[in-house]
């Protein structure tokens, strides 16, 4: 039963601030996924939390108890890396129980015991006894989450375990992370840039760029209402689409305009829109959620079709408004070709609007 907690944590090297006053818990049991680009201190975060690097402000806490001037063995942490970090020279077996004998808690028994309920639970019994280079990838990466179930910790870490793997084996191995998390429920955080990852595998999915949480929430509430612009154009694939409009007040309704007039959306009435009239917005529109030849007058997006994009179950099709590459995703078997003009409609629940400025 471990919930973790960073409060109000910074970590500067010297001129940079790679993570910049967050607040962040793991709920106990929790699977939480870290996704941001390159670049954005997901890999920090971790390893402040495994007490590799040292925090520069703030608290880490676990269930209350101070962490954060702990070293990594005095937290009972666990962590699987990209790379494996595996010995080349051990067997499977070994590399699992290295840890736990070297420690010196455990009795030759109870390291057995628990060695045999990993390798079951992974389905690496077979393999044991191999060296990590006669092991293909997957098994590699099972043996690597042995080395860490074997020792019971009270919160797991890991930095985009899966990435190594090629694309088939990568999904797979996501389906068994997620079936293995339902099982033995260890509060994780889990960090990758890879957006479809952070959305399967997550119960929730905190969004981080340039040092900060821009949102944290369940996959799906991302996704339908994102908090700003960077989540909206991160979180989704294809990505959001965004292009510059303004509001105006049309008396009973009030619509958002591009200044071509190729997009006009009707926009439905939330209450609040009087504020919005005449500030620089930016309109987002997923591309799977506009239709072809369903505009109206009073609702539609145009465009020429530059390229087709058959995808086998629907189409993308790209298209230049305001200078701005837009994309729809349509159905398969649309005769739509490049050079054609088009109208789309949208649902404008769907729609999002942020400040041009701040992307709020
Ligand atoms: P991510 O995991 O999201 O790719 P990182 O946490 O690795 O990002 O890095 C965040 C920022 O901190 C980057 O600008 C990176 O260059 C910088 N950084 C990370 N580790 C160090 C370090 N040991 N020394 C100096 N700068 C670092």
């Amino acid at each position: 039963m471990t919930a973790i907690t960073l409060n109000d944590v910074t970590k500067r090297f010297d001129d940079v601030t790679a993570v910049d006053s967050i607040d962040l818990t793991i709920n106990d049991g929790e699977f939480l996924v870290l996704v941001g680009p390159s670049g954005c201190g997901k890999s920090t975060t971790l390893r402040l939390l495994s007490g590799l690097e040292t925090v520069t402000e703030g608290a880490i806490t676990a269930n209350g108890r101070d962490l954060t001037d702990l070293a990594p063995k005095e937290r009972n942490v666990a962590m699987v890396f990209q790379n494996y970090a595996l010995y080349p020279h051990m067997t499977a077996k070994r590399n699992m129980t290295f840890g736990m004998k070297s420690a010196g808690d455990y009795t030759d028994e109870e390291i057995e015991q628990r060695v045999t309920e990993a390798a079951a639970i992974l389905d690496i019994e077979d393999l044991l006894e191999r060296k990590p280079k006669a092991l293909s990838g997957g098994e590699r990466q099972r043996v690597a989450i042995g080395r860490t179930l074997v020792r019971d910790p009270d919160y797991l870490l890991m930095d985009e375990p899966l990435s190594n793997l090629d694309a088939k084996l990568r999904i797979q191995m996501r389906a068994e992370l997620s079936q293995l998390h339902d099982e033995l429920e260890t509060t994780t955080l889990y960090v990758t840039h890879d957006q479809t990852e952070a959305m399967t595998l997550g119960d929730r999915v905190a969004v981080m760029n340039e040092g900060q949480i821009q949102q944290i929430a369940e996959p799906q509430v991302l996704y339908d209402y994102p908090a700003n612009q960077f989540v909206a154009e991160f979180i989704g694939s294809p990505a959001m689409n965004t292009l510059p409009v303004t509001v105006t007040d049309e008396g009973d309704h009030y619509v958002a305009t591009s200044t071509s007039g190729d997009v006009k959306i009707q926009l439905p009435d939330t209450g609040d829109l009087e504020a919005l009239v005449g500030e620089d917005l930016r309109l987002g529109i997923r591309p799977e959620d506009m239709e072809e030849d369903t505009g109206t007058d009073d609702s539609y997006v145009r465009t020429t079709v530059s390229v087709t994009e058959p995808l086998g179950d629907s189409m993308l099709l790209h298209g230049h408004v305001e200078g701005e590459l837009l994309k729809f995703q349509i159905a398969a078997r649309s005769a739509l070709n490049p050079g054609d003009t088009v109208t789309f409609g949208v649902d404008s629940d769907r729609i999002h609007l942020f400040d041009a400025e701040t992307g709020a």
